[in-house]
């Protein structure tokens, strides 16, 4: 089970697609327009998107890019028959899979299953651990080599986000877009300063670092210290 954003503007294809993933168990979310859907994306951090690259407000593709400098949601492009231009540009502009318009209920239902299982959706509140850090989303309670870290609202969710994001190396953009919710505004100092904090609380520096490591000019990432 998992959460769905679908942004399609026909209602009928909307609606049959969004009955036929909530007869599965997932909890779906539908967006007529793009920039409801863009809202949607950055509102409620779903599992997944399904995209229509034909939309009124805004061409998808655009939909797409915005959507991709700020999160890495698996997103699944639908097109219609005839487009094959538009799946291979929406496969390099960052899609994970397309479905040609008309498609069954069955095809659909492939597509998620596929894409969330590449994804691999770990059950929300499941435990993340990076060495001796547990990060414990359920809960909202971290730990260090068994000792509870005294974090903030905001220390917590940085950290839990680089945990989930083990070893890759997230821009500070893209940390106040899916950290603080500002995709667009919002001042990198911002992130800066928690990090501070944030490596404090670890008992590290920045010149002495252990699991957060500044990669300069690109941002942060968490690592298992050697
Ligand atoms: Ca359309």
């Amino acid at each position: 089970m998992a959460s769905v954003v679908i942004i399609e503007d026909e209602q009928r294809i909307r609606e049959l697609a969004a009955k036929a993933l909530a007869a599965r168990g997932h909890e779906v979310h539908t967006s007529a327009t793009a920039m409801d859907g863009l809202q949607a994306v950055i509102g409620s951090s779903p599992d997944l998107v399904i995209l229509d690259l034909g939309l009124p407000d805004l061409d998808g593709m655009e939909l797409l890019k915005m959507i991709r400098a700020v999160s890495d949601v698996p997103v699944i492009v639908a097109t219609a028959r005839g487009e094959e231009p538009d799946i291979v540009l929406s496969l390099n502009a960052g899609a994970d899979d397309h479905l040609v318009k008309p498609f069954s209920v069955e095809q659909l239902e492939a597509r998620v299953r596929a894409v969330l299982r590449r994804a691999s959706v770990a059950p929300r509140g499941t435990p993340v651990t990076v060495g001796g850090l547990v990060i414990d989303g359920a809960a909202r309670e971290a730990s260090l080599d068994g000792e509870v870290l005294e974090l903030s609202p905001k220390e917590f969710d940085l950290l839990r986000y680089l945990a989930e994001h083990t070893g890759e190396v997230i821009s500070k953009r893209r940390l106040l877009a899916e950290v603080w919710r500002q995709p667009y505004g919002g001042s990198e100092k911002t992130v800066d300063v928690h990090l501070s904090w944030l490596r404090r609380k670890l008992g590290e520096s920045a010149a002495d670092s252990r699991y957060l490591q500044t990669v300069r000019g690109v941002g942060i990432k968490i690592v298992e210290p050697a």
